[in-house]
Formats: structure tokens, sequence, C-alpha cells
């Protein structure tokens, strides 16, 4: 089978090369004013057009460290476009090309619910043992809900990194909104699995008794992905079965029992980077990710098996076509800025800037 490139579940958007050329061409006319951030799981054309791609802690930098650009169009979901609004000079304007393009697991922690949780542990352990951690995927009021109390932003890519970092100055880590990318890291990190509980928010004190909150190292957010859920243990043995010899990596927001059955696991970044350094012609993976990066790695390498263990999509990812990207740049000087609200910017800014000081 290596050598064969993955039929595609997607759709070549219809006057694909003609928008991507004159995407292009509108770059080209804007020079080093511009800059398009894309994200690994964007459709293949729009991910073409990007200037800088990655994974959000790659465009993140991306973001705080473009010097020449004025206009930074950011083709992802809206947490990581509010994110690049943090994190830009006041000269600086973002742009979304799809306003409506969220993140369900981001819906999963508001501010309210956050805040009800963090008053109801202190009641039972003192507030400055914790220390709070958000994903990148969430709201700007959450970051900086965690800016503002010491805390730390992280991503699939570093949070190990940030449990030390945490570990440094507390005892306790509040993790929110993604269960499994917290589980995971805490698993790796060797914490027993009797000092990592989960908080649902949905009831008093997360449903967890005063000494089980007094024990825990780590505390989890009850959210998660729909998209990295999906993928199980039986998939794992379907691929192994029919592709003998196979490797599997998965993202890190699968079950925790689907990372331990996987051969590796870790960010975008760091299947991509498996895939195009690790792999060479004839061998075959099975990755547990959004498909359409798998789709768009498999093109890339057709001397090599590029495979999904299940065809998982991201409605939101994908809703950015090259038309919107194209539609943006046309009218860019009169596109809706995405601007962060000042105040939570101020500290959203602190725990956005407490990841990059912490991860490099
Ligand atoms: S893949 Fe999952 S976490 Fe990422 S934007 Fe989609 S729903 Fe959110």
């Amino acid at each position: 089978m290596a050598g064969a490139v993955m039929q595609s579940p997607i759709q070549l958007e219809q006057n694909e090369a003609e928008n991507i050329e004159r995407i292009r061409e509108l770059k080209r006319a804007r020079g080093d004013s511009l800059i398009i951030l894309a994200h690994h799981y964007q459709r293949l054309g729009v991910h073409r057009c990007g200037d800088v791609t990655g994974d959000s802690y790659q465009l993140c930098k991306a973001a705080a460290s473009t010097q020449k650009a004025r206009h930074i169009v950011f083709c992802g979901v809206r947490f990581m476009v509010t994110s690049a609004a943090t994190l830009c000079r006041d000269d600086q304007v973002v742009y979304h090309p799809d306003r409506n393009a969220g993140c369900p697991m981001a819906d999963m922690a508001n501010l309210p619910q956050v805040t009800t949780s963090w008053l109801e542990l202190s009641q039972v352990v003192q507030a400055s043992r914790v220390v709070p951690v958000v994903y990148m995927n969430s709201d700007l009021d959450l970051k900086a809900f965690c800016g503002e109390r010491g805390g730390i932003v992280c991503t699939s890519s570093n949070a190990s990194k940030v449990f030390d970092w945490c570990f440094a100055r507390g005892e306790k880590i509040f993790f929110f909104p993604d269960e499994h990318l917290g589980r995971n890291t805490a698993n790796a990190k060797g914490i027993p699995r009797s000092q990592i509980v989960l908080w649902d928010p949905k009831q008093p004190f997360g449903g967890l008794s005063p000494q089980q909150i007094r024990d825990a190292r780590v505390i989890l957010w009850k959210g998660y992905c729909h998209v990295h859920t999906r993928f199980s243990l039986e998939m794992i043995a379907k691929a192994r079965a029919e592709h003998p010899g196979i490797k599997v990596v998965v993202h890190p927001e699968c079950h925790e029992d689907v990372v331990a059955a996987a051969d590796f696991s870790g960010s975008t970044g760091f299947i991509q980077d498996y895939v195009r350094k690790q792999m060479k012609a004839g061998d075959k993976v099975a990755i547990g990710t959004e498909v359409n990066m798998i789709h768009r790695l498999a093109v890339e390498h057709p001397d090599r098996l590029v495979i999904p263990l299940v065809r998982s999509l991201c409605p939101n990812m994908f809703k950015i076509s090259t038309q919107d990207l194209r539609d943006c740049l046309e009218n860019l000087d009169s596109w809706e800025a995405v601007k962060a609200d000042p105040r939570e910017k101020q500290h959203a800014k602190v725990a956005l800037d407490n990841m990059l000081a912490c991860t490099g």
C-alpha cells in the first residue's frame, strides 16, 4: 500500500487554483506589510497560502515576533486569533477570514464557571498553592483569569514544560478546559492516578470530596475535543491488523488508553515532523488527529502510507475556504479587525508571556 495517496474525504473547492493565484497576487501587492498565518488543520488550499504554518504554539510565537507585518491574517479558530491579537503590537491589526470559526472545546469552560470553581477550591486549599493552567484552546477571558493569578497558558507541544514551571511555583495544578491533554501530561510525568482528579463544573466542588481536593496534585476540568475523543483502541487494532508493521501516532487530546496504545503521541507539529523526518519511503503510519492535516501529509508524501485511524474532521477548522481568504484580502481595508478587550489583553498577555518565556 505504500505509495498510495489516501483518498480525500474533502472535495477540492471550486475555483481553488484561481483563488490561490489571486491570493498570491494580493499578497505580492502588500509586500512585507502582510503576513498570513495558517494552522495545520486548515484545508489544503488555505494551508498552501500561509506565510507561516504551524501548530497553535508556533503560530502564537510567529504573531508575537513578526516585525515588518502590519496586517496579520490568521487562518485558524477564534481562540488562536484572539491570542494573536493579544500578543501583537498596537500598530498591528489581526484579521480572521471567518469569525464564526470557534471551538466547541473552548466553549466547555466559561469565566463564571471557572471563577466559581476557583472560589470553591479556595475554600478547601490555599489558592496560593494552586497554579491555574489554561489550554490555548480557550477564550481570552480565561487566559486573563490565569494571568491575574500567576498562571500560564499551555499548548499540546509544551504542556510538559508548563507542568514543570507550575510545580516550581505551587503544589497543585488546576487545568482547563481539556481533561485529556492534562491527564496525558500528568501520566507522562508519572503522577500517581490517586493524585489526578476530574473536576465536573456542573457539580458543587467539582463533585469531589474535600479530601480528594486536598490529596490532588492535578485537578482536570471535564472538557474534551470531539474530534480527538473519537479515536479508540479498536481502531488502532484494526489499523495494525490491516497494515502489519504500521506505526500509530496520536494527538494528546485523545483518551489516555489510546495514547498508551499508540507508538507516539504529540502535537500537530510533532506529527508533521514525524511524517516528514522520521519516515522513509515504504513506511506506514496511522494517525489520530484532524483529517485535513493527515490528508495534506499523505498528498505531500506519496511514497509512504499515511492514513487516519478514522476520518475525524473539525467543522470549525474547515470553515475557512480559499474563497473566504480571498474575500478577506480583497477587502482588507474594510474587514473587521479582531480586537482584544484592553483589560483582558493586559492579563492574558501575562499568561501567554509566561508560556513563551518558559518554553523558549
Ligand atoms: S480540533 Fe478540537 S480543539 Fe481543535 S479547534 Fe477543532 S474542536 Fe477545537
